[in-house]
C-alpha cells in the first residue's frame, strides 16, 4: 500500500493523475448513464446503446490510462508505439463490451461478477499493452502476484458496481457505480505502476528524436472530447424524443404512456379528463384512474376499444375509450393509452336510442321496446299478463275537441297507467289510443284483475265522463303467459281477441282470454278468408221473397236475399256473413255481383214485377256506385223503374253528404230507394227528411209483435202516420199470420212481405214457381 502511494506522490505530477481520475469519472458516469439508457430499449436499440457505451467507457478508460502515464515523472523519457497504443484502446472498448453482454439485461448477482471480471481483464489487457508500448532505453519487470491482486480488485470493483447498477434506482444507480469504476481503475492503474520496475536497458534504443508526447496530448484530448460528445450526445437524444411530448399535447385524446405498468406521460388532455394535474398521473398506477368495462388489462392490446367509466376528482363520471398500443418510446417499450371521452356522443346515442324506443307524445316505451320486452319476458320464462288497452270515445274527443286536448288526454292516460302499474311493470304506447301493459312476476289471475280493477277505478276516478266533457274511458283484454299461450305472438293475438271482445260487450270493460273466444275469432278469420273466394267458387246464389199489395195479395215484386252455400258449414245465414263481409270489405264485389244477377233475373219476369235488393252502407262509400247500378241496368236491360234499392239508416252516419249525393245520382237514374229496416236503428225524422226515399220498411220485429205489444204497434202507428206526413208508402215486413196481416192493414200499410205471402225460394225462369207461392 505504501509502495502505491509512493508512487503516486513521488513518482508523479499529482494535477495530471487528477485530471485523469476525473476522466474516468466521466467516463464511467457516461458507461453507466448509457447503460441505463439501454436497459429498457427493444433489443436492437439496447445493443446499440451498449455499444455507445462501451467505446465511451473504452475510450474515457484509455484516456484516464495515458494522461497518467504521462503524469508519470520517472528518470526516463517515455515514449510509445502508436500501433500499440490503438490497439489498448480496442481492447479496452472490446472488453467493456463484451461484459456488458455477459451482465444481461438483469445484471443478476453471478451475472454481474462474471461482467466485473470480462470488464478487468479487459481494462488489464488495455494496461499492459500500453505498457507495451512505452518505448524506453529500458526494460519493464512486474511483480506479477501485485498485478494478479490489482486485477482482482478492479474484478471486484466492476462487480460491485454493475451489482450495484443492476439493484438501485433513481441518482445512485449512476453514482454509486462511476465511484466504484473509479475507484476500481484508479486501483488497477497505481497498484501495477508500483509493481512495475523500469530497468535500464541501453540495448534498447529510443526511436528518432521527434515521435514525443505531442501526438499522444491530441490524441487524449480528442479521445476525452469525443467521450463528453458521447454524453451530450446521448442527452441531446434524450431530449430529442422527450420533445415529441409536443405531439402528444396537440392531439383531442387523453394520452398516457406506460412503462413497467405506470405512468411515465401523460398529456394535459387526460389530466383535464381525470380532473387532476399532468404530474399527478407520472409515477401512479393507472387501472387507479380508468377500469375498463371489459375486464381485461387495462393495457392489453385490443382490437376494439375498451369502455371504461372514470370518475374524476371534480365528482363528474365520464364515460372514456380506451385503445392501448404497444410503443417504442425513448427507446423503451411502453404501452401508449388513448383515452378518448365519449361522454357527449354516448349522451346523444342515448338519446337517440330513447326516441328510437319511446313514444315521443307520452315517454312510454313504443312498440319496438315492447316487442323486446315482450321476447326477453318469455325467454325468462316468469308468469306474467298482459293487458291489451283501447281507449273508448278517443276518436270523438280528437274530432271534438282538436289534437291538442286528444294528446294531453293521452298523456294523462299514460301517467294514469304508469301510476296504476308496479315498477318493474311495462306500459307501453303501441299505436293512437293503444296501450300495452306487461304485468310481471304474477302468482295467478287473481293479480291481474286486481290491476285490471285498479285501472278501471283509477279511470272512473280521474276521468269522469259525467263531469268532463272530454273523458275517455277504457276497454282491456288480457291474456296470461304460460297459461293462454307460449310465444308472443300468439299472446299479443289472444289479448287482442280478449279485447275485441270487451269492447263488443260494451265500453269501460275488461275481459280475460278464454278459448271459446278464441275458437269465435278462429271461426270467424276462416269465415273471412273463405268468403273472399265465395263469388269464384259458386258459392253464392240469390232467393227471391214476394212482396204483395196487403189488400188483395197481389204480387207487385221480389226482394232478392243472398244465400252462402258453405262447403263445409253448410248454408251460413247472411246474417251471420254479411257483416263480415263488410267489414273486410268482401262486400262490395258481392254486392254488385247480387245487383248484376238480380237485374238479369227480375228480366225474366212480367213487367209490373219489381226487384228489391239490398245494399250496404259500405258500398257507399264507393264514389261509383251509382256507375256501377247503371252498368247492372244497362248489361241486362232491365228497366229503372222497376229497380228498388233497400238501404239502412247506417248510409248516413259515416260520409253523410257523400252518401246523399251518392242516393240522388241513385234516384237520378230512375231507381227507387227504400228506406229498410226503420225503427230499429237511429229511426231519425231527419234522416227521413234528407233524402226523398220512395218507401219506409217497417223492420219485422215491431211486426211480429203487432198482436200481443200494445207499444210495437203503436210505433207502427207512428211510423205509418210519419210516412203520411212525408208522403210515404210504409211495408210491413215479417207478417206471419193472418191476424198481423189484418193489424197492418188497419194501421195502414199497403204492401207487405212476410212468410204469409210466400218465404225466399229460388226464381224459376218464367216465375211459375213464385207465382205459385204466391197464388195462396
Ligand atoms: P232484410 O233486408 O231485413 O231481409 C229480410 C229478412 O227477413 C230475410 O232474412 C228474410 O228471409 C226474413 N223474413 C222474411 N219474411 C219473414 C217472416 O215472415 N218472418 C221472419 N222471421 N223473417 C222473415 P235473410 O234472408 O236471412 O236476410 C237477413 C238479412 O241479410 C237481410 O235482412 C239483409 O239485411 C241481409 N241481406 C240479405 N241479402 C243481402 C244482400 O244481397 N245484400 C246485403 N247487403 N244484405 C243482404
Ligand atoms: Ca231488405
Ligand atoms: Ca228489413
Amino acid at each position: 500500500m505504501f509502495r502505491v502511494i509512493e508512487c503516486i506522490v513521488g513518482e508523479h505530477d499529482l494535477r495530471l493523475v487528477l485530471l485523469a481520475a476525473l476522466v474516468w469519472l466521466l467516463g464511467s458516469a457516461a458507461l453507466f448513464f448509457l447503460l441505463k439508457r439501454s436497459i429498457d430499449c427493444v433489443e436492437e436499440r439496447r445493443r446499440q446503446w451498449l455499444a455507445v457505451a462501451a467505446l465511451a467507457a473504452g475510450v474515457g478508460v484509455w484516456a484516464t490510462h495515458f494522461i497518467a502515464m504521462l503524469a508519470y515523472d520517472g528518470s526516463m523519457p517515455l515514449r510509445f508505439d502508436p500501433a500499440m497504443t490503438t490497439l489498448s484502446v480496442g481492447l479496452a472498448v472490446l472488453g467493456f463490451w463484451l461484459s456488458f453482454l455477459v451482465a444481461g439485461r438483469g445484471f443478476g448477482m453471478t451475472a454481474s461478477l462474471a461482467a466485473g471480471m470480462v470488464a478487468a481483464l479487459g481494462v488489464a489487457a488495455m494496461h499492459f499493452t500500453g505498457m507495451a508500448a512505452i518505448e524506453a532505453p529500458a526494460s519493464v519487470r512486474y511483480d506479477v502476484p501485485a498485478i494478479a491482486s490489482a486485477i482482482a480488485v478492479n474484478a471486484v470493483c466492476f462487480f460491485l458496481a454493475f451489482a450495484a447498477f443492476g439493484r438501485l434506482t433513481g441518482a445512485s444507480r449512476i453514482a454509486l457505480p462511476t465511484l466504484l469504476a473509479v475507484l476500481g481503475v484508479v486501483a488497477l492503474h497505481f497498484t501495477s505502476m508500483s509493481a512495475t520496475m523500469l530497468v535500464p536497458d541501453p540495448a534498447r534504443g529510443l526511436a528518432e528524436a521527434g515521435s514525443g508526447h505531442g501526438w499522444l496530448v491530441t490524441a487524449i484530448v480528442v479521445a476525452a472530447l469525443s467521450l463528453i460528445g458521447f454524453v451530450l450526445a446521448g442527452a441531446f437524444l434524450d431530449r430529442m424524443l422527450t420533445d415529441l411530448r409536443g405531439f402528444a399535447e396537440a392531439t383531442l385524446e387523453g394520452i398516457a404512456i406506460l412503462s413497467g405498468g405506470r405512468i411515465v406521460e401523460a398529456n394535459a388532455q387526460l389530466a383535464k379528463l381525470l380532473g387532476v394535474s399532468a404530474d399527478d398521473l407520472v409515477g401512479t398506477d393507472p387501472t387507479i384512474w380508468l377500469a375498463p368495462g371489459d375486464g381485461r388489462p387495462l393495457a392489453e392490446a385490443r382490437e376494439e376499444p375498451a369502455e371504461a367509466l372514470v370518475t374524476g376528482l371534480d365528482g363528474e363520471t365520464r364515460i372514456v375509450e380506451v385503445a392501448a398500443h404497444a410503443v417504442e418510446y425513448r427507446g423503451r417499450q411502453c404501452q401508449v393509452l388513448a383515452v378518448r371521452d365519449l361522454t357527449a356522443r354516448k349522451r346523444a346515442e342515448l338519446q337517440v336510442e330513447h326516441l328510437a324506443t319511446h313514444d315521443a307524445l307520452t315517454g312510454l316505451p313504443n312498440r319496438t321496446r315492447f316487442t323486446a320486452m315482450l321476447d326477453t319476458l318469455m325467454r325468462s320464462g316468469e308468469a306474467f299478463a298482459l293487458l291489451a288497452l283501447d281507449l273508448d270515445r278517443f276518436k270523438a274527443v280528437n274530432d271534438l275537441f282538436g289534437h291538442t286536448a286528444g294528446d294531453a288526454i293521452l298523456c294523462r292516460v299514460a301517467a294514469l297507467l304508469r301510476d296504476a302499474v308496479a315498477e318493474r311493470d311495462l306500459v307501453a304506447r303501441i299505436g293512437g289510443d293503444e296501450f300495452l301493459i306487461l304485468q310481471r312476476g304474477i302468482a295467478g289471475e287473481e293479480d291481474a284483475q286486481q290491476l285490471v280493477r285498479r285501472i278501471l277505478a283509477d279511470f272512473a276516478r280521474e276521468l269522469d265522463i259525467t263531469r268532463d266533457p272530454m273523458a275517455v274511458g277504457v276497454s282491456i283484454g288480457v291474456a296470461l303467459y304460460p297459461a293462454d299461450a307460449d310465444d308472443p305472438a300468439a299472446l299479443r293475438h289472444n289479448a287482442d281477441v280478449a279485447l275485441y271482445r270487451a269492447k263488443e260487450r260494451g265500453r269501460g270493460m275488461a275481459c280475460f282470454f278464454d278459448l271459446e273466444m278464441d275458437r269465435v275469432v278462429r271461426e270467424r278469420r276462416e269465415l273471412e278468408h273463405d268468403l273472399r273466394h265465395a263469388i269464384a267458387r259458386r258459392q253464392l246464389s240469390l232467393m227471391f221473397q214476394p212482396l204483395v199489395a196487403t189488400a188483395g195479395g197481389r204480387i207487385v215484386g221480389y226482394e232478392a236475399l243472398l244465400r252462402w252455400a258453405h262447403p263445409t258449414r253448410g248454408s251460413v245465414p247472411p246474417e251471420t256473413f254479411v257483416p263480415i263481409a263488410e267489414d273486410v270489405g268482401a262486400i262490395i264485389p258481392i254486392g254488385e255481383w247480387v245487383l248484376r244477377e238480380a237485374c238479369a233475373a227480375a228480366m225474366q219476369w212480367p213487367e209490373d214485377i219489381s226487384i228489391a235488393v239490398n245494399v250496404s252502407a259500405v258500398q257507399f262509400q264507393l264514389p261509383n256506385l251509382a256507375a256501377i247500378v247503371e252498368d247492372a241496368l244497362d248489361c241486362s236491360g232491365l228497366d229503372p223503374s222497376r229497380l228498388e234499392l233497400e238501404v239502412t239508416e247506417s248510409v248516413m252516419l259515416r260520409d253523410r253528404a257523400g252518401a246523399l249525393a251518392t242516393l240522388h245520382r241513385l234516384k237520378a237514374l230512375g231507381v227507387r230507394i227504400v228506406m229498410d229496416d226503420f225503427g230499429t236503428g237511429y229511426s231519425s225524422l231527419s234522416n227521413l227528411q234528407a233524402f226523398p226515399f220512395d218507401k219506409i220498411k217497417i223492420d219485422r220485429s215491431f211486426v211480429s209483435h203487432v198482436t200481443d205489444d200494445q207499444s210495437a204497434r203503436s210505433i207502427i202507428r207512428a211510423i205509418v202516420a210519419l210516412g203520411k206526413s212525408l208522403d210515404l208508402p210504409v211495408v210491413a215486413e215479417g207478417v206471419e199470420t193472418e191476424e198481423q196481416r189484418r193489424m197492418v192493414l188497419e194501421e195502414g200499410c199497403p204492401q207487405a212481405q212476410g212468410f204469409l205471402f210466400g218465404s225466399p225460394a229460388e226464381a224459376v225462369v218464367g216465375v211459375p214457381g213464385l207465382l205459385r207461392v204466391v197464388g195462396r
